[in-house]
């Protein structure tokens, strides 16, 4: 028989998991309470619930269904996980701390691989397994709790997948992280590749957590040659559905762009990107292109960045280039490829 994986359940479910085994309300409170505030691993720590009833509990539940499998530390102490699933699938997360802020930031997966094929991507490359469940996503972060006994106080959903193809699962993770884990939706991040129709259904959602673009080029030629969504999804498209996004929530946008050596980083992109964000209430996060096994591009250099960034910010907007954490472990953007068994 399988075990019921308790960290499924809002807290509403979980009530009614366990008065329906004939317990009390309070008794699931105190479950609750355990497993997403007091980072407990075992039945064995819940000393307030009768040992009858953790006994009840090790026999036929469990807290989580997954596990860490491995665990690797930057010298930046950036931690990357290798997250095994029931099935035997993995993906990574990882843990970013920031030195001089107390924000300890989560950067999670939400598939096993991603359909998308973005060319500079190392997530892309190993094809797509399958979509993980909500609680799969949430696992993440309880598993890096409990591995560092540290609180998660930031979620971004960054890590391998396209948040908007797996949106359902996505929908109900972004409730739960905010229920279960008490996260501000404010504090939570999704990053796309700009699956439009999901992202006018997202404005429309209860809970909106801040929105990423993964724009890398307004330029309709050069954006299709790196990202095959631009060929269902154009710019132009694009834009429409990013300003009416604004209209929903006070929020800006992030637009985040990759900066590709020869690519997209000469003063014509950085216009062109000026005048395709005119009307788009944004920030901009430029990442300097990190190395992937077999990659064809190349980072530009250092003062290639600084002038783009200088010319980005003549426009007003403000822009930020995104530091680069656990490089050396493979932990940086678009540097998790995970191994998938
Ligand atoms: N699939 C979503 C979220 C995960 S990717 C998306 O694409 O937005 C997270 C971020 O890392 C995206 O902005 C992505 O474009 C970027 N990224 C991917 N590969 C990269 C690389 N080699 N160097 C720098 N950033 C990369
Ligand atoms: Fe998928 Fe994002 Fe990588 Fe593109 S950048 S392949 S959408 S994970």
């Amino acid at each position: 028989m399988t075990k019921e994986t308790l960290s499924k359940f809002s807290k509403d479910e979980l009530i009614g998991y366990i008065t329906s085994l004939g317990e009390k309300k309070f008794r699931a409170e105190q479950i609750f309470s355990w497993i997403w505030s007091k980072n407990a691993r075992s039945f064995d720590e819940m000393t307030d619930v009768k040992k009858e009833f953790r006994n009840f509990l090790n026999e036929n539940c469990q807290i989580l269904d997954c596990k860490i499998k491995t665990r690797q530390i930057s010298q930046d102490g950036t931690i990357k996980y290798l997250i095994e699933f029931q099935d035997g699938l993995c993906a990574e997360c990882v843990l970013m701390r920031f030195d001089n802020r107390s924000n300890l930031s989560m950067c999670i997966s939400t598939q096993i691989g991603c359909k998308m094929g973005c060319k500079f991507c190392a997530t892309g490359k190993n094809g797509y397994k399958r979509n993980l469940l909500a609680h799969e996503m949430l696992s993440q972060i309880l598993l890096c709790q409990n591995d560092t006994n540290l609180k998660v106080t930031n979620v971004v959903f960054m890590g391998q997948g396209e948040p908007l193809d797996n949106f359902e699962n996505v929908k109900k993770a972004l409730f739960l992280i905010n229920k279960n884990l008490q996260i501000s939706i404010r504090r939570i991040t999704l990053s796309t590749s700009g699956i439009i129709p999901k992202i006018y259904e997202l404005s429309n959602n209860e809970l909106i957590p801040t929105l990423a673009i993964s724009l890398h080029s307004p330029n309709h030629k050069i954006r299709e040659k790196i990202m095959p969504v631009e060929k269902k999804y154009n710019i132009d498209e694009l834009k429409k559905s990013l300003i009416e996004f604004n209209k929903k929530t006070k929020d800006r946008i992030t637009i985040e762009y990759i900066l590709i050596g020869n690519l997209n980083d000469s003063k014509e992109s950085a216009l062109e990107l000026i005048e395709y964000l005119k009307d788009i209430k944004c920030n901009i996060n430029l990442i300097p292109y990190n190395s992937t096994s077999d990659s064809e591009f190349k980072k530009p250099d250092k003062k290639t960045i600084m002038k783009f960034k200088y010319l980005l910010e003549a426009s007003g907007k403000k822009v930020t280039i995104r530091l680069e954490r656990g490089a050396d472990i493979d932990a940086a953007c678009g540097q998790l490829a995970g191994k998938i068994r």
